[in-house]
C-alpha cells in the first residue's frame, strides 16, 4: 500500500494539521499499556484506556505539520524528568509525548487523532502488556528502537530535527511550560 498524506485533529477541531507521506511510511505504530500512559490519559481528564493500551503512532517530528491551533499545544510531565507529553489545551486531547530536547528528534503521536487510523499501518510493538502472574511483557522493542534509531540518524543528518512544533530550536526549550502534579495530584491517577 502506498502511504499517503494523514489529517489529524483534536476532538473538538481547533489544532489540526497533518503526517507527509513519508512520515506515515516510516513511522512505527505500537500500543503501550504502562501505567505512566494510563496516567497522563487520566489528569487530563480524558477517559480511562485501561484495561486496554493507548495506541501510538512513533515517527520523526518533521513530519508533523499543525496547520491550525498550534498555539493550543501545552505540556505536561508526570515528573521533573518524565517524557514531554504534549496535549490541546482546547479541549484536552492528547497530543504527542516528546523527549526533552529537540536534538534527540522523537515524537509519538496518538493515534486517536487520525480520522484513518488503519492507515498508520500495523501495530508493530506491544508495550508492558499484563501477563497474569508475571511481570509485563514487551514485543516488538527490537522493531520500535530500530525505527526510532534510524528516524534520529537521518533527522540529525539532514538538518530536519530543527524542524519541529514542539520546541524553539534556537533556545532548545519546549514551545510550553509543563505543569508536573503535586505529589498528591499524582497519586490520585495511578
Ligand atoms: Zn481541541
Ligand atoms: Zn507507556
Amino acid at each position: 500500500m502506498k502511504a499517503t498524506q494523514q489529517s489529524f485533529t483534536c476532538k473538538c477541531g481547533t489544532l489540526r494539521g497533518h503526517v507527509t507521506a513519508h512520515g506515515i511510511k516510516s513511522g512505527t505504530r505500537a500500543e503501550c499499556f504502562c501505567a505512566d500512559c494510563r496516567a497522563a490519559i487520566l489528569y487530563l481528564g480524558q477517559p480511562d484506556p485501561a484495561p486496554g493500551p493507548v495506541d501510538i503512532f512513533q515517527l520523526a517530528p518533521d513530519a508533523i505539520e499543525i496547520t491550525q491551533g498550534a498555539d493550543q499545544l501545552r505540556l505536561m510531565r508526570l515528573g521533573p524528568k518524565g517524557l514531554l507529553r504534549w496535549y490541546a489545551g482546547c479541549c484536552n486531547t492528547p497530543f504527542a509525548n516528546t523527549l526533552a530536547k529537540p536534538s534527540l528528534p522523537f515524537a509519538g503521536l496518538h493515534s486517536n487523532l487520525f480520522e484513518n487510523k488503519d492507515a498508520l499501518g500495523k501495530i508493530r510493538a506491544r508495550g508492558f502488556v499484563p501477563q497474569p502472574g508475571k511481570p509485563a511483557k514487551t514485543t516488538g522493542a527490537a522493531v520500535m528502537a530500530l525505527g526510532i534509531i534510524s528516524r534520529m540518524a537521518t533527522c540529525r543528518m539532514s538538518g530536519r530535527w530543527k524542524q519541529t512544533p514542539f520546541f524553539d530550536v534556537e533556545t532548545g526549550q519546549p514551545v510550553a511550560k509543563a505543569d508536573i502534579p503535586t505529589k498528591k495530584e499524582r497519586a490520585a491517577l495511578y
